[in-house]
């Protein structure tokens, strides 16, 4: 992949120097764009008309006539069209055309449903388009990905996925994963320093590129290419994949269906044989027979409903706020057993609000609510003077300086822009008399050491104008703050570190489930431009602890009762001190007494003793994302089927591994969105209870959907069978077998689905991963109805010639049961972990009434309307026999619900019995 673009710089080494060779001024003056203004919008505007935008042109979409005629493009259809052909061939014109509409119908609906599922997986995919941070005049803003034009200074921090080619003009601790352009899984590291003119792609260590992500480091880069011009864009194979509406389970009863054609093609020969050499039939009679039973077991239907089925429930998802990136996740959330997820905006809020200051003077509390600077400072109920506390305002000071966010009015609003709980400390320090704006220019910021969940810290340089002081702040977890101090700010001089007492007051705040952060400051030498963690990694001075509150999510109590009436167990990995995490575990009702282990403890336990350990455990508190990895894996050596949730760059390697892989959509980096299978647009964790709600439902609608598919057409293929094997008078023509199919297939089949979720759903335990779709008691179900249908055909048939009917008239009745039967056991279906026989079961759902509503009138029709008659030989019923066929529907529908409910008492009670085995086998 390489090479080509090897050989397109030798052709550039020539020319004048390339953005990567030259100085990043001279590439800022060839962009006509300053460094702290960026562009302005309106030439932003104009730039977009002149280089369009930042976009790679679309997949080719398959035109509508191709995509049509690739409906007929299936085994099924091959075969169905090879016997409309032989049946026109022996002169049976009306035979064939009604095959020819049957697999034309079958071939519309599936355009129609196809094209519908296809937009609708598009528009849940531009939920998550991407966007990026840019300076334009002045201001950091947030752009969508597609906006972004020559010139532009784009922002990156770890786990953005760069938008456009930049050339970098500022740059910390750069490194870049360059896998998706060059395939070097080892991220590279960039600087602002030129590269040589002749330098190939993978040497241009001043550029970062279209679609590649930063591992690590900060940088700011002007962006030089967009859109088709970037690097990404030359190699255009690289994207513009479509992935196919399928998932390996449905991929599993394709196969199925197709060996099942097969199966039932030589089944057709043996019959074929069978009735002319034996039964010595008319060679064309037994031809149109043959057709007829290829037509009705075949389940031409199937595969496409499938589909209907799991692009409905990925839908449903999304309307759920939960978006599929990989469509087999649709499927193995439905066996999801355990959920280990975030805390912070995904259990919590993420509405963070100061409500505590411990300094050495005492515990102020703090009032207000929301991100509104009003509110003050009380000690015991006291009021105090935030001017009067030397210690609360250099904490208030440090709040502010040390720190990304803005709090900006809006309406009757106060909003915070970037990281919540630090637009929090901006509130507190106003609440303290500061103006952030004026303070931030009098102590302007020459350098920084960004936050990570590594170390836990985050601290920056300023400057003071007069005197050229140089001072860093510093905020973090306590503990880590507590170990870069020797010295404390006391009321009236820095006095020696009390590190327990420190330690003590964290453990105390936490425990009230408020989050803890340490606020600390270190003098250094007149003139440091810039900062090393080896800079304050020891010698700093302790200001004092805030303690913030972040209020559990509503939703998610009931949320996570549920999953324990569903028997998911759900585990709290967070980044947080161990006490605030336990309190809000045992807040949010995770479990009766959770039960924390640290990051440290974790570290301590090898791999043969973790699966034990991390089963009993709820909460894993001061982890970091190399933990998640391990607790994934820990699981999975149970065979827990695990979801996991995640938002930064170094969670993506534990949501790969997790069986379905969780990303934030707001708070999440692009390099968790893009190793995630689901993206939650709401960060909440109810989001994946309901996308756990939907995947069982999808499943549950896929068998379903097979099992009314086979024995439907195993129904109608017993009762010719059986017809010939005893040498019987056909009881329905192929034609009218054709028609069944025709009419039920597409209005009732269809209708499954969209069946909504069953009351039951979410009271059983997780489907085992490894379950067959096919199990024993659906093979069970098939035969057990096939036969019913069979009976009922057989039965009604006789009855009809014993009172003297003509043949016609008793074929008209034999369809006409079978497709009542094939109603009263769509009702039967339709619930799979209840009885079908209540009033919700009977009153059906909106397109169960309509396929039933059209169903009866196609018969109708079939029944009284002379054309139709005439084409298909059928007779008027009289209105006792009439009622006689919905009596055997009934007869059916009690028969089977007997036999659900027969086969649900076994069920339940093999199931107790297992848990009983499993639980003597535990003690
Ligand atoms: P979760 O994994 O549930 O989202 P979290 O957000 O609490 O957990 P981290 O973001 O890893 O986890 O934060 C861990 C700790 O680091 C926090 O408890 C806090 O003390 C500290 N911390 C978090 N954000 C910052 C920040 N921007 N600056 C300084 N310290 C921070």
């Amino acid at each position: 992949m390489a090479r080509p673009l090897a050989k397109r710089d030798a052709q550039t080494s020539a020319d004048a120097p390339l953005p990567f060779a030259q100085t990043a001024d001279e590439v800022m003056a060839a962009q006509q764009v300053a460094l702290d203004s960026g562009l302005s919008a309106t030439e932003a505007a104009s730039r977009r008309e002149r280089y369009g935008p930042n976009r790679l042109p679309d997949v080719e979409h398959r035109g509508a006539v191709m995509r049509f005629l690739l409906q007929f493009h299936n085994l099924l259809i091959y075969v169905l069209i090879g016997a409309a052909v032989l049946a026109a061939a022996i002169g049976n014109v009306i035979d064939a055309a009604v095959i020819v509409a049957v697999v034309v119908l079958n071939a519309i609906v599936g355009f129609i449903q196809e094209g519908r599922a296809e937009r609708a997986l598009e528009a849940i995919r531009g939920m998550i388009d991407p966007h990026a941070a840019v300076i334009r005049d002045g201001r950091r803003v947030d752009v969508a990905a597609d906006d972004i034009v020559p010139g532009d200074l784009v922002l990156l921090e770890p786990g953005t996925r760069v938008p456009a080619d930049l050339r970098l003009v500022r740059a910390r601790n750069l490194r870049i994963d360059e896998a998706a352009l060059t395939g070097e899984s080892v991220p590279v590291d960039k600087t602002v320093r030129p590269a040589p003119q002749n330098a190939v792609l993978a040497e241009r260590t001043s550029m970062v590129f279209s679609g590649t992500f930063v591992a690590n480091g900060t940088a700011t880069g002007i962006a030089v290419a967009t859109g088709p011009q970037s690097e990404l864009g030359h190699i255009s194979a690289l994207v513009g994949t479509v992935e196919k509406l399928t998932t390996p389970l449905i991929r599993r009863m394709d196969q199925f269906a197709r060996l099942l054609t097969f199966f039932i093609l030589a089944a057709c020969a043996a019959v074929f044989l069978f009735a002319v050499y034996v039964r010595a039939y008319a060679w064309q009679e037994a031809f149109m027979v043959v057709i007829g039973l290829a037509v009705s077991a075949i389940p031409e239907g199937l595969p496409a409903v499938m589909t209907i089925a799991l692009a409905v429930g990925v839908q449903r998802m999304a309307d759920r706020n939960a978006i599929i990136r990989r469509l087999p996740a649709v499927e193995t959330l439905g066996s999801v057993s355990v959920i280990c997820s975030d805390k912070t905006g995904t259990l919590t809020r993420n509405e963070m609000t100061v409500r505590s200051v411990v300094t050495p003077e005492g515990v102020l509390d703090v009032s207000g609510v929301g991100y509104s600077p009003q509110g003050g400072f009380t000690d015991n109920g006291a009021p105090v003077e935030p001017g009067t506390s030397k210690v609360l305002t250099e904490a208030a000071r440090a709040a502010i300086l040390c720190n990304d966010a803005e709090l900006r009015h809006s309406g009757n609003d106060w909003l915070a822009h970037g990281d919540p709980m630090e637009g929090a400390l901006v509130c507190f320090g106003m609440k303290a008399g500061f103006d952030p704006e004026l303070l931030r220019k009098q102590l302007p910021r020459t350098d920084e050491i960004p936050f990570d969940t590594e170390h836990r810290f985050m601290a920056t340089l300023h400057h003071g104008h007069e005197d050229g002081s140089a001072v860093a702040y510093i905020k973090g977890a306590p503990e880590q703050i507590l170990s870069m101090c020797d010295r404390q700010l006391g009321r009236d001089q820095v006095e020696p570190l009390d590190a327990d007492d420190w330690h003590e007051q964290t453990a105390f705040t936490a425990r009230h489930g408020q989050r803890m952060l340490a606020l600390a400051m270190k003098r250094l030498p007149k003139g440091t431009q810039d900062l090393a963690v080896s800079d304050v990694s020891e010698g700093a001075v302790l200001i004092g602890l805030v303690g913030l509150i972040d209020p559990p999510r509503e939703e998610v109590l009931s949320a996570i009762q549920e999953c324990r009436s569903a028997g998911i167990d759900v585990k709290m990995i967070t980044g947080d001190h161990a006490a605030t995490a336990t309190a809000i575990a045992r807040e949010l009702a995770l479990a009766p007494e959770p039960q924390t282990l640290t990051g440290d403890q974790l570290d301590d336990i090898d791999d043969t003793d973790l699966p034990d350990v991390v089963r009993k455990m709820t909460v894993f508190a001061r982890t970091t994302p190399s933990h998640k990895l391990r607790l994934v894996r820990a699981l999975q050596v149970d065979q827990d089927v695990t979801a996991m949730t995640g938002d930064g760059v170094n969670d993506a390697p534990a949501l790969k591994q997790a069986d379905v892989g969780v990303a934030m959509g707001r708070k999440g980096t692009d390099a968790a969105k893009e190793a995630a299978e689901i993206v939650l647009a709401d960060d909440n964790f109810a989001s994946i209870v309901a996308a756990i709600r939907e995947g069982r439902t999808v499943y549950d609608n896929i068998r379903k959907v097979i099992a009314w598919t086979l024995p439907t057409n195993g129904g109608e293929g017993a009762t010719l069978i059986g017809a010939i094997a005893f040498g019987l008078t056909l009881p329905m023509t192929a034609i009218q077998i054709l028609w069944i199919n025709m009419v039920t297939a597409v209005a009732l089949g269809l209708t499954l689905a969209f069946e909504p979720t069953e009351p039951g759903t979410m009271t059983r335990p997780p489907r085992k991963a490894t379950e067959s779709l096919l199990s024993g008691t659906l093979l069970w179900r098939i035969c057990f109805v096939s036969l019913l249908f069979a009976a009922g055909a057989f039965g009604i048939f006789f009855y009809a010639i014993e009172r003297g009917q003509s043949v016609d008239m008793a074929r008209t009745m034999v369809v006409n049961t079978l497709v009542v039967m094939e109603i009263a056991y769509l009702f039967s279906v339709r619930f799979v972990y209840s009885g079908s026989l209540t009033w919700r079961g009977m009153l059906g759902t909106p397109a169960v009434l309509i396929g039933v509503g059209t169903t009866v009138l196609a018969q109708l029709a079939f029944t009284y309307l002379p054309p139709l008659q005439s084409l298909f030989a059928t007779e008027p019923v009289a209105w006792q026999d009439g009622l006689l066929i919905i009596g055997i529907g009934a007869a059916l529908l009690i028969l089977v619900e007997l036999e659900k409910a027969i086969f649900g008492v076994f069920a339940r009670r093999r199931t107790a019995a297992q848990e009983t085995a499993a639980e003597e086998t535990a003690a």
